[in-house]
């Protein structure tokens, strides 16, 4: 190993800590940002570092060189765009079209590695070691896997594919068998078989399992299946890692699978859903589900701008429960405006952040951390549920199935869901713009609760107007 090998690796060291680091930084709302930071210098490190070690041992051609450059460009520019430009309410989306190409990309290298050994050596058996195949089927399987699994996701979170679970006849029966053909095929060639053509064998099975596996989960479990495909994503990285002889690779994709299995776990628990109920398909709801129970009777009492405003600036503990709705109006500075008048005026203010609140883990603290809200005013459910006992007035801006209390019952679609217990409050005061229904389909009983005045607006618009009739007082 010469002396520039050697720096390279340890180049490799410093962007595989960064990714450690980054990660760690991500804990928290304050420090995230800076993490990502942290974590996309890491892969900077990693890049350069292996770009120099080509160029120098002449392994690559000024070309190929030039296509990775403009391939970078491209790519990397495009994935700017995208990031800059979409709304946090299509971020799961997004997140999903990106662990396409990434698992797409991973099997790629593998494909290329296989076709490329193939070639050079004899196609005798044993002549490709247990090492590269194993690694080899694993990553094409896994990644072609998670690139139809992914588009699809995305397509059904974009409305182009119906988001409800879609069931073909005899749908389990074919994903059992394109399991059986990878498993059987990838036997083979573990056993020492040299073959393109199973090697696409391979290829098309995983790529049809992608989509046999997607297509009968509901729109409502989506986003908990973006996750997990997010974790194939890393795994599929870590095996190519592997087919290349890259340590950072390695670690990077060990990363992100363990990440996102652990994403996976927690946003399975926090619907109360398993992820292999989940994976099984044909139970999310997906949005517009009419759910199996309404609110059982009662009237809604509507409540006016001044009502609301007085309520507010002369209670004690005001707790803001914000929810997709508010994400939707972007209302997260006017949020800020009001709970910021409150203070001035002596109220204690704090937010409730349910965990799947909004579309995406963590929806409600990107949003409120957009608007400079103070980070420990933002209370986790756990932490924040007992003190609506005593609290004065809860302020429910755009959310719905997180604070229906039909989930402490059985049989509803929110069934067993931890909620949040704003119907513990003296007072409740709902902004929303109708009675229209959460993701789940169902009505929410806490709005023919007697405590509760709805606020019917627009969440931004009605925001500001409560504003004004506080500063009018
Ligand atoms: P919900 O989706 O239950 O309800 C949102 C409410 O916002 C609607 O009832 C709607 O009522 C209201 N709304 C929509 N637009 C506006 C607006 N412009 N101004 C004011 N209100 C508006 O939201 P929650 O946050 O309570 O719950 C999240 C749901 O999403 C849960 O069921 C969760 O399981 C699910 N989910 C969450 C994921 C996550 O990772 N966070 C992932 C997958 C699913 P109206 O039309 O009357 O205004």
């Amino acid at each position: 190993m010469d002396l520039l090998d050697t720096i390279v690796r340890l180049v490799w060291l410093l962007g595989a800590a960064g990714f450690v680091f980054g990660l760690m930084r991500m804990n928290s709302p304050a420090t995230a940002r800076n993490g990502n930071l942290i974590s996309a210098g890491g892969m900077a490190l990693a890049i350069g570092g292996t770009a120099v070690l080509l160029v120098s041992n002449g392994s690559i051609s000024t070309t190929a060189l030039l296509i990775i450059v403009a391939g970078i460009a491209v790519g990397g520019g495009l994935g700017l765009y995208m990031a800059r430009t979409v709304k946090m309410t299509a971020m799961p989306q997004l997140v999903s079209l990106f662990n396409a190409v990434g698992g797409g990309a991973a099997a790629l290298i593998a494909i290329d590695d296989y076709i490329r050994l193939a070639s050079v050596q004899s196609l005798l058996p044993g002549s490709i070691p247990l090492e590269v195949s194993i690694p080899t089927v694993l990553d094409i399987v896994i990644g072609g896997i998670t690139f139809t699994g992914s588009i699809l996701a995305s397509g059904k979170l974009m409305g182009i594919i119906s988001g409800k679970p879609i069931k073909v006849p005899g749908g389990q029966l074919v994903t059992l068998a394109l399991a059986l053909i990878t498993a059987v095929a990838a036997i083979y060639l573990w056993a020492g078989n040299v073959s393109v053509p199973i090697l696409f064998v391979i290829i098309a099975a995983s790529l049809i399992f992608g989509i046999t596996m997607v297509l009968p989960i509901g729109g409502a479990d989506m986003p908990v299946v973006i996750s997990l495909l997010n974790s194939f994503t890393g795994t599929a990285v870590a095996m190519a890692g592997f087919v290349l002889g890259n340590d950072v690779l390695i670690i990077a994709g060990a990363l992100v699978g363990a990440s996102g299995a652990i994403l996976t776990k927690l946003m399975a628990d926090a619907m109360n859903r398993s992820v292999v109920n989940i994976m099984i398909g044909g139970f999310g709801g997906g949005e517009g589900t009419v759910g199996a129970v309404g609110a059982e009777g009662g009237s809604v009492r509507s409540l006016g701008m001044d009502d609301a405003a007085i309520q507010l600036a002369y209670a004690q503990n005001v707790i803001i429960v914000p929810g997709y709705g508010l994400a939707v109006a972007q209302a997260q500075h006017a949020v800020r405006e009001l709970a910021e008048l409150l203070e001035a005026r002596g109220v204690n203010v704090s937010y409730a952040i349910h965990p799947v609140a909004g579309r995406m883990p963590g929806h409600m603290n990107v949003l409120l951390a957009e608007a400079n809200v103070p980070y420990p005013q933002l209370r986790e459910m756990d932490d924040i549920n007992p003190e609506f006992d005593r609290c004065d007035v809860a302020l429910v801006i755009g959310a719905n199935d997180v604070t229906n209390p039909a989930a402490r019952r059985a049989g509803t679609p929110v069934s067993g869901m931890p909620i949040l217990d704003v119907d513990h409050a003296k007072s409740i005061i709902v902004i929303k713009r109708s009675m229209g229904r959460g993701y789940a389909g169902i009505d929410n009983e806490l709005y023919v609760n007697p405590k509760t005045g709805m606020l019917f607006a627009d969440a931004k618009q009605g925001l500001a107007d409560l504003v004004a009739a506080v500063k009018a007082l």
